[in-house]
């Protein structure tokens, strides 16, 4: 049981170390993203001098278990410290963490605790701070920063939310298509290539843009037009193939700006 939280029956804080930087050796290894989510309880030390110390350990194990739950088969959910969790989410984009973190928070709302109306905020709630390796951090000691920077914002911001983290560097990317078109979506490396998660704007003059931010490093994208039709950017000359016989463009950040379009 040397992995293992005995309060929670989570895994512990050793544990999860091992576990994250492994995770991000994989990631970094075969182009894959690796999410993090760090909990905390909201106003916990008023529950625990309200309520004792052994109620608030009630409170801590049926939290640990939504998390189980809630949480993927893969992923891997550890006690962080004492009333913080923590959930690596292998292969998992900025999005699909911030939806699984926000569904965590929403049920544990929902869920009710013994004198629960005895907190500020009259229920148990938690705050969580997300962050993505690599668009957000360049190493797993970052990435938990990162994660913590989130999670401090979401607690400043009042408690009971969810906050992902957003990198400094933006960068502005634009299409104008050639013919009329619904919708593009700009995919790629850092949104596990999900034509769901960034759709463009479109502009009066009939050019859509996106303001993406990432952490420096490279990246592969394309546009999907319709929701069907691949294209790498016309705009950005560096191009690689890709494992289907397609090609992508390169995206190049680095800390201070970007390369984008290339030469320009
Ligand atoms: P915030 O909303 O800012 O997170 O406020 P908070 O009161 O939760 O934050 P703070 O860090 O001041 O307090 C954390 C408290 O969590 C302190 C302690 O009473 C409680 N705690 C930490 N570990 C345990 C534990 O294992 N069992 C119990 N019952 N309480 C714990
Ligand atoms: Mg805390
Ligand atoms: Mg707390």
């Amino acid at each position: 049981m040397a992995i293992t939280d005995r309060l929670t029956g989570l895994y512990n804080f050793g544990y999860f170390l091992d576990r994250l930087k492994e995770e991000r050796i994989r990631a970094d290894r075969y182009h894959r993203l690796l999410s993090l989510i760090l909990f905390d309880i909201d106003h916990f030390k008023k529950y625990n001098d309200t309520n004792g110390h052994p109620a608030g350990n009630e409170v801590l194990k049926k939290i640990a278990a939504i998390l189980k739950e809630e949480a993927r088969e893969v992923d891997i959910v550890a006690r962080y410290g004492g009333e913080e969790m923590v959930v690596i989410l292998p292969e998992a984009s900025r999005r699909s963490a911030h939806e699984l973190a926000d569904r965590i928070r929403a049920r544990i709302e929902l869920t009710l605790f013994p004198r629960m109306e005895t907190q500020p905020l009259k229920r148990i709630t938690v705050s969580a701070g997300v962050a993505t390796f690599p668009v957000d951090a360049a190493n797993e000691d970052d990435l938990i920063k990162k994660a913590d920077k989130s999670l401090y914002l979401a607690k400043s911001k009042g408690r009971n939310q969810v906050v992902a983290f957003e990198p400094m560097i933006k960068i502005p990317i634009s299409y104008k298509p050639s013919r009329e078109v619904s919708k593009v979506a700009l995919v790629g490396s850092f949104n596990n290539w999900d034509k769901e998660a960034d759709y463009m704007q479109r502009q009066s003059d009939g050019s859509y843009q996106f303001i993406i931010s990432l952490n420096p490093g490279v990246y592969h994208y394309k546009f999907v037009l319709n929701g069907v039709e691949w294209i790498p950017d016309p705009a950005n000359p560096i191009r690689e193939e890709d494992t289907q016989g397609g090609e992508n463009s390169v995206l190049r950040v680095s800390g201070e700006s970007s390369y984008y379009p290339a030469g320009a």
